[in-house]
């Protein structure tokens, strides 16, 4: 299927200089979004994940799923102040300063295995926090799985000991 022609593009959002890669138009296309779950849950399936970690907020469109169709659990990463129990704070870079992501400290068990997903891979900050969240519990991280991958930002060199998954890659 021709990904690239169901995900909207805008430049300059949003701020000048960004190419934001817009999923809401792949999303809303049924049988486009899933092929999506279903191609990275092939990618993904031989990892045998107990559960998939999902960021805030887009993170969750793609990540739920994505555990519904493995069969495994989905723990949600948010942004702070959003969970009501105890939890563990990471810090991840913004374009200016820092913002901190949490997770629930009881989500995952020692030795579960993990698989972080999002919409898309720049620098791969977000996904090394939420890797940071995980390993601090003792989670096993087995695959990035993302949707989209800007591979001129890095994002898989950052993440070079992990197995990381994309369907569709933009320079
Ligand atoms: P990074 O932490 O740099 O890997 O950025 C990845 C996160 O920021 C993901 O959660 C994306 O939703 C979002 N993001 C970064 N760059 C873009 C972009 N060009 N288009 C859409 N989303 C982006």
């Amino acid at each position: 299927m021709d990904l690239k022609g169901k995900i909207r593009v805008i430049e300059d959002f949003p701020q000048k200089g960004i190419s934001f890669k817009d999923i809401t138009t792949l999303i809303k296309d049924g049988e486009a979004f899933k092929f999506v779950i279903k191609s990275l849950a092939d990618l993904v399936k031989d990892k045998n994940a107990d559960i998939v970690v999902g960021p805030e907020a887009r993170g969750f469109i793609i990540g739920a799923p994505l555990a519904y169709e493995l069969g495994a659990g989905f723990v949600p990463t948010r942004k702070n102040g959003k969970l009501p129990a105890k939890t563990l704070n990471a810090e991840y870079k913004l374009e200016y300063g820092t913002d901190i992501i949490q997770m629930h400290e009881d989500a995952i068990k020692p030795g579960q295995r993990v698989i972080v997903a999002d919409d898309l891979l720049a620098t791969g900050g977000t996904a090394l926090s939420n890797i940071d969240l995980v390993e601090r519990v003792g989670g096993k991280v087995v695959a990035v799985a993302v949707v989209i991958e800007l591979t001129e930002l890095g994002g898989r060199n950052v993440l070079q000991n992990y197995d990381v998954f994309s369907l569709v890659k933009y320079l």
